[in-house]
């Protein structure tokens, strides 16, 4: 794979070397189940203590706040059963937004169906949720408000500390998706107020397949998934050690050096952004200009199809997206392109770049020549 250009960071990661090395044992010599009381298996957890001790200091938690996990969408749906669940009897009521991952829109849908009511507040252009709506949507009744901290779309940042401050005003649980901002900015639960918060392995150089909840010391939730003693009792299953023992490193190695990874980051996106916008006529860009994830860049390219794009791109050694991984291969339009107010036209002819850290201002200025010279082309196809 060599050769190849990946722009699709926010899709998923590699795994870093470091990642890997911390995880090799756990799948050799290390294979205990953590529950024996045996060698192997006092052994095994000694690994997850120690990845969970990574794992709360790089968010400002303590160890036993830290709930692990299969990934980023069975936390954010634990978060909002397990709230939902716990807090049936004081109200029925969950505010979320409209730009959420589907793994919280998915769940909201399914608790519609369980009988919760949801609200979901709108995005302006930018994709920024307004506080304002926020304060206006809660009323008695309103169990969770669950507001993501970086949309993987658009790689709009919110004023998650504003959500987090509104929420401890009003007595409300709050939980925020911060699966896209893990190593690209700084995380924290007691800056943000969060009272869950959910991360992903994959998307910052860790391994597929392993996530966390953070539930703050005192909240009430119910488990999602029932069985054995595992994680406090509230997340039951033989736990994943190879996986989180690469959770952990990876979590140590993203919390430090954001200030620099997030300059490079920034300066080649800067660079991608001005030589398109150089380049391509007609070229707009989404998100917000400034509050936006250091390697995110979304493009609307008019008169050029994003799907066409994506497979000329592909054949030119260049990964991308033509929005998010989960929505691609369906046809459905982006429900995160269409609350920030673009027409179906629009969102056709859109296309997502993530930058990540091993990624070149050499490959930034392929990239640039590539996808200037298959609009081009696609333009002139249509023009025919
Ligand atoms: C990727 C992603 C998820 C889902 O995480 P998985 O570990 O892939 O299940 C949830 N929320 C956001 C914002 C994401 O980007």
């Amino acid at each position: 794979m060599r050769n190849r250009i990946y722009l699709d960071h926010a899709a998923t990661t590699a795994i870093s070397p470091e990642v890997l090395e911390a995880m090799m044992p756990c799948l050799t010599e290390s294979y205990g189940n953590a529950s024996g009381v045996y060698a192997t298996g006092r052994e095994a957890h000694r690994i997850l203590d120690r990845a969970r001790k990574q794992a709360a200091e790089a968010i400002g938690a303590t160890p036993p706040e830290i709930c692990f996990t299969s990934g980023g969408s069975e936390s954010d749906s634990w978060a909002l059963i397990g709230i939902a669940a716990a807090n049936r009897g004081k109200g029925n009521h969950i505010i979320t937004s409209a730009i959420e991952h589907h793994a919280i829109l998915r769940t909201c849908e399914w608790l519609e169906k369980q009988g919760f009511e949801v609200t979901r507040l709108p995005a302006d252009e930018e994709g920024r949720i307004r506080p304002a709506d926020l304060e206006q949507a809660i009323r008695p009744g309103t169990i969770l408000i669950s507001i993501m901290a970086a949309n993987n779309e658009i790689g709009t940042i919110q004023q998650t500390a504003e959500f987090g401050k509104i929420a401890r005003e009003h007595g409300i649980p709050f939980h925020t998706d911060a699966v896209q901002a893990m190593g690209a900015m700084p995380v924290d639960v007691n800056a943000w107020q969060a009272d869950l918060l959910s991360l992903s392995a994959h998307k910052f150089h860790g391994p597929k397949g392993t996530g966390l909840l953070y539930i703050r010391k005192g909240t009430r939730i119910d488990p999602l998934i029932h069985g054995g003693a595992q994680e406090r009792g509230l997340r039951a299953g033989t736990e994943n050690v190879a996986g989180i023992a690469g959770m952990g490193k990876a979590m140590e190695i993203a919390a430090a050096g954001i200030p620099e990874r997030a300059a490079r980051e920034t300066a080649l996106r800067e660079r991608l952004k001005a030589g398109l916008q150089a380049a391509v006529s007609g070229i707009r860009i989404n998100g917000h200009p400034t509050n936006r994830l250091a390697g995110n860049l979304h493009v609307t390219i008019p008169g050029v199809d994003g799907e066409a794009m994506l497979l000329r791109l592909d054949l030119a050694g260049i990964a991308a997206s033509s929005g998010s991984a989960c929505t691609s291969g369906s046809t459905e339009p982006s429900h995160v392109l269409e609350a920030i107010g673009l027409t179906d036209e629009e969102i056709k002819s859109s296309l997502r770049l993530t930058i990540g850290e091993e990624n070149t201002e050499a490959e930034i200025d392929e990239t640039i020549r590539k996808i200037t010279e298959i609009a081009a082309d696609l333009r002139s196809m249509r023009d025919f």
